[in-house]
């Protein structure tokens, strides 16, 4: 059967998204209206700016689809700005968790270091760019990278896998990987 991942297309990094899930070897849509959320398998929502991708979803009646399909167990991953909507209530409330936007304060809006995955044993290379976090999550929502000082950068909770930092712009298919060989 072919499988086939939307990568929501309003803004954002989209086709680094595109070229994971390609690389991931399922084929890739963009998804820029409700008419292109049929008959997919799941979604990744990019990085970019998350009231900019709200806006942008509102505008073409996409949030209460998505949110409704989110709650249905429709999977979906989440970076960066896609975490903040995924774990915001009041937006697709799709993971149980208080997020922080833009959680690294001005020093440190953007770097990059090595993180440790929950059940991996190798480190995974995190960039962060103007990152949120979870300060917490609640079950189900479990904590898959968690840094010394206790910020969650990763997360899943059952289909809905979010990350603060962006996989996409590494060349690691790994976060992809796990996304569409172990959560579709
Ligand atoms: N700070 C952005 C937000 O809250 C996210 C930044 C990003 O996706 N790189 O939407």
């Amino acid at each position: 059967m072919r499988v086939v991942i939307g990568v929501l297309a309003l803004q954002g990094a989209v086709s680094e998204h595109i070229k994971m899930v390609t690389a991931c070897g399922v084929t890739p849509r963009s998804v820029k209206t409700q008419a292109d959320l049929k008959g997919l398998d799941g979604l990744t929502i990019p990085g970019g700016e998350s009231t900019t991708i709200r806006k942008l979803l509102v505008r073409e009646q996409m949030l209460e689809p998505l949110k409704k399909l989110v709650q249905q167990g429709f999977p979906v991953f989440g970076t960066c700005a896609g975490l903040v909507l995924l774990a915001q209530p009041d937006l697709l409330n799709g993971l149980k968790g208080t997020v922080v936007r833009n959680g690294f304060g001005r020093q440190r809006e953007s770097f990059e270091t090595e993180l440790t995955v929950k059940g991996w044993s190798k480190p995974y290379h995190g960039i962060f760019i103007r990152a949120p976090y979870l300060s917490e999550v609640q079950q189900p929502a479990e904590a898959l990278v968690t840094l010394a000082d206790g910020r969650i950068v990763a997360a899943q909770q059952n289909h809905v896998l979010v990350t603060s930092f962006h996989p996409e712009l590494t060349g690691d298919t790994r976060f992809h990987r796990y996304f569409v060989e172990k959560m579709i």
